[in-house]
């Protein structure tokens, strides 16, 4: 009976270990096609038995391609003995192991797994193995991007002119770009782990940086501040931005300083506000320097509209005159200026004497220097001292000089010119005893609109370009110019050097001038400015020409081909037809009378000449038109005119 029992125990036994087997076996098996890992079961003599579903669906295959050894199939040829030296060392030694080899996908594709292989053990030993095969070729994918990312960073951080730092909550550094070394002479890594303080930076700079870093780790807005450092560089001016550096839960772990040297800039920025200063400057003493000559000029021609006396009306006529003379000059400054600035100015060379220039020089500015009353002494050598120089030019630095001693200096004042020969170069000076030049003004003066007085209720003013204008045409002749004066109230002395020419014998003959009195003209005159062609025409008509007017291109053009004009006076910048398309069709008209052309017109640049020659012109006369050069012009058309007259 209790056999029985016996073995009916024994049986209940056996199936309740079975079912517990199956259970363990069922959990197993869930746990396995849970886990997102491909997992296999091996028995101890390393042959697969077992995969999970994922092996399956990663590999494309099935179990009877991967019974046994059927999973070498999946592994690079290239790999697999490694692979195989190592599985096989484990099942010898019954050890665990860990490998990283690829696994081809059922897209062919290799992939890398990092492979671990578990042996199960019981009482007498190794039962099976229980592997899983991990995919990290997106995890070393990420690590390779992030290493790339990283060499990136550091490329950036490491090249770019602005100084990166990045504070803890301690405000230490925590990182410091290459950036540093330049402005403090001191590598990253000393300054990394220490403060502003630490580092022994000023101590109202650490305050100011304390500041701000502290509000942005409370505030968690960013902030600027600007700040000049003065290190190995010299002294830099920055303006630096703190912004916070977040953790996904918002918590601020940094702040990060951008800081942007801009000493360039502002200094940039100066230059600017100076230039736009002194133009406004400029305009203003402009406008007062223009208006200057018109008010006499003006009231020169009420005097003239209502005076009968003949002496008053030649007095008047007389200050009207010098006063446009005045008015051209500032214009010829001005303009004279922008031609050098732009690398428009030729110099007409020629071997004259310095006497020539001087005499010139003190001719032209005669009325200003008796008008005040000033004594001026010459001094010059006997024997003559030559110049290859454009003389009008050499005569203009000249007059200026002469011109600024009358200006600056009271009236009755004695005003020297002297000149001497020193080694092979000619050394003139002028001195007055006027007003003087403080120190620091005696090279500024030389500098485009420097005026030492800059105020504009000056009795003698000036735009402030007359000796900037000296300067640049004395060095275009290879000299040089500059001032002394012993201070205020203790009188200039201005003195340029000129290379000496070699000298010559003879003397040159004087220019003839005065009114020629050849034979009468036909003249025409075309000039949309109906003022500018009627007093053209009037002064052409006392001077005894025949006188025609026409205000418009295509007009004048009809006119000169009706009346066959010996001379045509035409301007240039006309609306509709200008001055350049009248001449060219004039010219390539058939038939049409082969008039003298002068162009007259307010551009004299040698580009403006150039393409007036082109157009067809044979003179060209710069407005205000001067007198002398008119009649020059007039002369050669009389003396053609009388060449081709019959017999
Ligand atoms: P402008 O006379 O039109 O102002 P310049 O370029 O000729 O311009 O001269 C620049 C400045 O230099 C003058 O405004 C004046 O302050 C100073 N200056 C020039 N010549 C003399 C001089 N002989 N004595 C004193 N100051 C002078």
């Amino acid at each position: 009976m209790s056999g029985a029992v016996l073995i009916f125990r024994d049986v209940t036994e056996r199936r309740r270990l079975a079912r517990d087997l199956e259970q363990r076996e069922e959990q197993f098996r869930t746990l396995a096609e849970s886990i997102p890992q491909l997992c296999w079961m091996a028995r101890a003599d390393g042959h697969i038995y077992w995969y999970n579903r994922r092996w399956y669906d990663y590999t494309g295959t099935t179990l009877e391609q991967m019974e046994g050894w059927g999973w070498q199939s999946v592994h690079d040829p290239e790999v697999l003995p490694a692979v195989m030296k190592r599985w096989q060392a484990s099942i010898e030694h019954g050890e665990p192991f860990e490998k990283v080899f690829p696994l081809k996908g059922a897209d062919r594709r290799f992939r890398d797994f990092l492979t671990r292989v578990t042996p199960v053990k019981d009482d007498i030993g190794i039962t099976r193995w229980f592997g899983t095969n991990t995919e990290i070729s997106i995890i070393t994918k990420t690590q390779q991007e992030l290493r790339e990312r990283e060499q990136e960073l550091r490329t950036l951080t490491d090249n770019t002119p602005d100084i990166l730092t990045r504070f803890d909550r301690q405000l230490r550094h925590v990182f410091v770009n290459a950036a540093i070394e330049r402005v403090t002479g001191r590598q990253p890594s000393e300054l990394v782990g220490k403060t502003n303080r630490e580092l022994d930076f000023p101590a109202e700079l650490c305050d100011m940086w304390d500041v701000a870093t502290r509000k942005v780790f409370e505030t968690a807005s960013p902030q600027w501040i600007e700040f000049r450092f003065v290190g190995p560089a010299g002294p830099r001016d920055f303006i630096t931005q703190l912004i916070p550096e977040k953790e996904i839960d918002g918590r601020i772990l940094h702040v990060l300083a951008v800081s942007h040297d801009r000493t360039v800039e502002l200094a940039a920025q100066t230059a600017l506000q100076d230039a736009d200063r002194k133009k406004d400057e400029f305009l203003a003493t402009l406008a007062h320097e223009l208006r200057n000559p018109l008010a006499p000029i003006r009231t020169g021609l009420h005097v003239l509209q209502r005076s009968q006396d003949l002496g008053l009306t030649r007095r008047t006529q007389e200050m009207m005159s010098r006063q446009l003379g005045h008015m051209v000059r500032l214009i010829d400054d001005l303009l004279d200026v922008s031609r050098i600035t732009s690398g428009k100015v030729i110099l007409r060379k020629e071997r004259v004497t310095l006497r020539a220039i001087v005499e010139s020089s003190i001719e032209a500015t005669r009325s200003l220097l008796e008008a005040a009353e000033h004594k001026l002494r010459v001094d010059l050598p006997n024997e003559p001292l030559w110049l290859d120089v454009d003389a009008t030019r050499i005569s203009q630095v000249l007059s200026n000089l002469l011109t600024n001693a009358a200006k600056y200096s009271p009236d009755q004042a004695s005003i020297s010119l002297a000149a001497r020969q020193e080694g092979d170069q000619i050394v003139v000076s002028v001195s007055d005893n006027g007003v003087g030049i403080p120190r620091d003004m005696l090279t500024q003066v030389f500098d485009m609109f420097a005026q030492v007085n800059k105020t504009l209720d000056r009795a003698q003013g000036g735009l402030g370009i007359g000796l900037s204008l000296a300067k640049r045409l004395i060095e275009m002749h290879g000299g040089s110019i500059g001032a002394t004066s012993a201070g205020e109230d203790c009188g200039s002395t201005f003195t340029f050097r000129l290379p000496a020419a070699a000298p010559r014998m003879g003397t040159q003959a004087p220019l003839e001038s005065g009114i020629s009195s050849g034979p009468s003209l036909r003249a025409l005159v075309i000039d949309d400015n109906i003022d500018a062609a009627e007093a053209l025409a009037a002064l052409l008509q006392l001077l005894g020409h025949e006188t025609s007017v026409a205000t418009s291109g295509p007009a004048g053009l009809a006119m000169a081909i009706d009346a066959e004009p010996q001379v045509i006076f035409l301007d240039i910048g006309m609306p509709g037809m200008n001055g350049f398309e009248v001449a060219s069709r004039l010219r390539a008209m058939p038939g049409a009378p082969r008039s003298i052309l002068v162009a007259v017109t307010g551009w004299g640049s040698e580009d403006d000449r150039k393409k007036a020659k082109e157009a067809g012109f044979d003179f060209h006369l710069t407005k205000p038109t001067d007198d002398a050069e008119l009649e020059a012009i007039l002369a050669q058309v009389q003396e053609k005119a009388e060449r081709s007259a019959p017999g």
